[in-house]
């Protein structure tokens, strides 16, 4: 049986059901997104992200991902508009990538996987009091999906390659400070929204998905600095992190709507 859920032949994402069933539930994520059959909605206003960038606070490796963490205590960094009733606070952010550059996102569009995906995560911080509670709700967490494509070497997201070093083995953090992540995205917003779930275990059923359509550059240089990244911890027989995304999941009937 599987011990530790990761991103191997014995833990990966196939084997994730034994241990946590909604895995073959009927909102999870992610998904293809299939352009001809996204679903206009000219009531959908856009989304607007108002980040304060003292609210970061650390780098770290977890093992399966690097993420910055935000201080969520207070409503200082905020994402609104699009498809959610209210504020959802900024949790964290992280990255999907692949063991080659030609894959690595966790969504597709037609089929297509881009490089590399970045997750900004926040909860529903006007009918929930924590992150927990809300990861537990329909409509408990909201995440901002952006894609990278291989292309330039993209400066600002320089500023958290450039930290990787610090935190290469599992469990390492680093002071990560003055940082305000809509740096990483796209001139244009527009997007794809559809109700989903976490990508990793335990899968809970709980995402309201904002698909930012718009791809932001990343070189490939950069992208083996994530590869360089273990999910081993100090001491162990070193592992590097090749790939850490689940590939997409049936639709089940589902609406995606684009503004
Ligand atoms: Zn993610």
């Amino acid at each position: 049986a599987m011990l530790h859920w990761g991103y191997d032949e014995h833990n990966g994402p196939a084997h994730w059901k034994e241990v946590f069933p909604v895995a073959n539930g009927n909102r999870q994520s992610p998904i293809d997104i299939k352009t001809e059959e996204t679903k206009y909605d000219p009531g959908l206003p856009p989304i607007s992200p108002n980040y304060d960038p003292t609210s970061a606070k650390v780098i770290l490796n977890n093992g399966h991902s690097t993420s910055v963490e935000f201080d969520d205590t207070e409503n200082k960094s905020v994402l609104r508009g699009g498809p959610l009733t209210g504020r959802y606070r900024l949790r964290q952010i992280h990255f999907h990538w692949g063991a080659s550059d030609d894959v690595g996102s966790e969504h597709a569009v037609d089929g297509k996987k881009y490089a590399a995906e970045l997750h900004v995560v926040h909860w529903n911080s006007d009918k929930y009091s924590s992150f927990v509670e809300a990861a537990r709700q329909r409509d408990g967490l909201a995440v901002m999906a952006v894609f990278l494509r291989i292309g330039e070497c993209n400066s600002q997201l320089k500023k958290i390659t450039d930290r990787l070093d610090a935190i290469r083995a599992k469990g390492k953090q680093a002071l990560f400070t003055n940082f305000d992540p809509s740096c990483l995205l796209p001139h244009s917003l527009d997007y794809w929204t559809y109700l989903g779930s976490l990508t990793v275990p335990p899968l809970l059923e709980s995402v309201i998905w904002i698909i930012v359509r718009e791809p932001i550059s990343v070189s490939s240089e950069q992208l083996a600095k994530f590869r360089s990244l273990l999910c081993t911890a100090e001491g162990e027989a070193a592992c590097c992190m090749l790939r850490n995304y689940r590939p997409p999941q049936p639709l089940k009937g589902r609406e995606v709507r684009r503004n």
